[in-house]
Order: C-alpha cells, then sequence, then structure tokens
C-alpha cells in the first residue's frame, strides 16, 4: 500500500499537472465508490482544483467548497486519463474536468481516473466540505502526520498507549502516513524491536523512534519525487521490507520474519533484539 512519501510524491505531481483546472463532473463507476451522500459531488462543479493535498495516506484534491478525499488502498491509481473510455479497466470514478484551448487553437481535455486492479474494491472516494476536511470522516480519526511528529509527541502517545511499537506505528489514530514497509524499516533505523511495548521505550526510545521516522520519510520522499509516477512496492528503497532471508546491509546478520495473515513482520536480530529471535505469540496457531 502506497504511504505518506508515495502518496506525497504523487500528489505533488498531480497539483502540478491539473491545478486550475475547472471541474465539469465527477463520474461514480460503482455504488462503491463514493463513501458520502452530503456535500454532493456537483457542489464543486464549475470550481479550480486548488491542489491535490495530502493528509496520512489519503490524497485530498481540493475545490474551494468540497474536498475529494481519495483513498487508494492496497491497488488503487489516480492517474491523468486521456483515453475517456467508456468503461475504464479497473475504473472506480473519474473527475472530468473543463476542456481549454490552447493557444495554438488545439483543444486541451483533462480528466484524472481513479483505478483499483483486484476484486477487493476497497479504494473510495469521501466528500467533505473543505473548511471542515480535517475534522469530518474518514481525516478526523487521523494521528498527527508522521514527519512531523514531534518527539515529546511522540513520547506521550507512547506513554498513553500500550502496545507493540510495530502496531502503533501502522495505526494510523495514533500516527498517520506510515504503514508496513516504513514500519519496518523504522524499527530497524531505531535499533528497537518492533515487539518493543511502547510504554517501556520511554522518552529515549521515542526520540530513537522519531529520529528514524523523519530519516525513513524523508529519504523514501527523495525517491519517490525523482520518479514520474508512484512506485510499485517492490520497487521501494528498503534495507528490512520483502528482505526476509538477505543480508542486513548494517550487519550482514540474515534478516528475519514473522508472518501474519495480511502482513510480515521484517527485523534483523543482530540490530535489534540483542540477537534474539522473535515468535508471534499473540494468535494460537490452531486458530490459523
Ligand atoms: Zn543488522
Amino acid at each position: 500500500m502506497p504511504e505518506m512519501p508515495e502518496v506525497q510524491a504523487h500528489a505533488e505531481r498531480l497539483t502540478e499537472r491539473f491545478a486550475g483546472r475547472t471541474l465539469e463532473k465527477f463520474v461514480p463507476f460503482n455504488f462503491t465508490a463514493l463513501k458520502t451522500a452530503v456535500p454532493a459531488p456537483d457542489t464543486a462543479y464549475g470550481h479550480q482544483l486548488i491542489e491535490v493535498g495530502r493528509r496520512g495516506k489519503y490524497l485530498l484534491v481540493q475545490f474551494e467548497p468540497t474536498t475529494f478525499v481519495v483513498h487508494l488502498m492496497q491497488g488503487g491509481r489516480l492517474l491523468a486519463d486521456d483515453k475517456l473510455s467508456a468503461k475504464p479497466r479497473g475504473g472506480q470514478a473519474r473527475f472530468v474536468f473543463e476542456t481549454v484551448e490552447r493557444p495554438d487553437g488545439t483543444l486541451d481535455g483533462a480528466a484524472l481516473l481513479l483505478t483499483e486492479q483486484g476484486k477487493e474494491r476497497r479504494a473510495g472516494v469521501w466528500c467533505v466540505p473543505t473548511a471542515d476536511a480535517m475534522s469530518s470522516p474518514p481525516l478526523e480519526r487521523l494521528g498527527p502526520e508522521a514527519a512531523s511528529i514531534t518527539d515529546d509527541e511522540l513520547a506521550a502517545r507512547f506513554t498513553a498507549n500500550s502496545m507493540r511499537v510495530h502496531g502503533f506505528l501502522r495505526d494510523q489514530r495514533m500516527i498517520a502516513g506510515i504503514g508496513r514497509r516504513l514500519a519496518n524499516e523504522v524499527c530497524h533505523r531505531a535499533r528497537v524491536s518492533p515487539f518493543s511495548n511502547t510504554r517501556k521505550l520511554g522518552a529515549d526510545g521515542a526520540s530513537k523512534v522519531g529520529e528514524a521516522i523523519r530519516s525513513c520519510i524523508a529519504e523514501s520522499l527523495e525517491y519517490e519525487r525523482r520518479r514520474d509516477d508512484m512506485s510499485s512496492s517492490k520497487d521501494r528503497p528498503s534495507a528490512m521490507h520483502s528482505r526476509t532471508g538477505e543480508p542486513c546491509p548494517d550487519c550482514g546478520d540474515a534478516v528475519r520474519a514473522v508472518e501474519y495473515s495480511g502482513y510480515t513482520v521484517n527485523y534483523c536480530a543482530t540490530c535489534q533484539t540483542g540477537g534474539r529471535v522473535l515468535a508471534d505469540n499473540t494468535t494460537s496457531k490452531f486458530l490459523k
């Protein structure tokens, strides 16, 4: 799933291409694509796109009265649509902008297409009043932005929420923008076990994790901004994530894995757990 750096760089690319274009219509292709009834999408018709912004892992397609909050989930993409086909493959919704005349007299039509490959159909769009976007669902539940949370804020959240740090990092209500890959990378860079209890990490642990969050995000963002499209997960830089069995770039020990049904926690025992091998003991094997 795209995390903050991928979504941020993509929002910047879309802003560059589409800011200032006037929305003609919003077309959902199936009844699950639009998650809200009020305000209606047509409240944004005739308005210019201010920018495509971001909060957590959401893209914010912003017009003065109404913002379209887009979540790409696992396989969603929001891309320039030049074909305007009647039934685009994997199409969930389309933003059609008014056609403008170029200086040379030719016509420039523009559209944005939200697609989602696979059968899950979980990507979606929420329409919210722009003035209240941050206090409306789904954004209202998000924790502070990962890139700008302070060490003190992080320490306070660690103290208030006793949980495994890897789970904390992936929980969008605790901190927004980090997913499975960055959680693996951040724990490794901070030299903490992914299973460390947040309450026990204390202020020292929070500043190590905070520093790791900032540097991992900065590196990913730099990588992503050099691209002209959103990376797929296999392209994204990683020391730990999806590298089970490969050597740790810092110490050479083999990267280890704890498998869950939906994801894998990767870590280096030498760097992070004093050599101890982690096993998941929160779920019984009989429940699988
Ligand atoms: Zn290592």
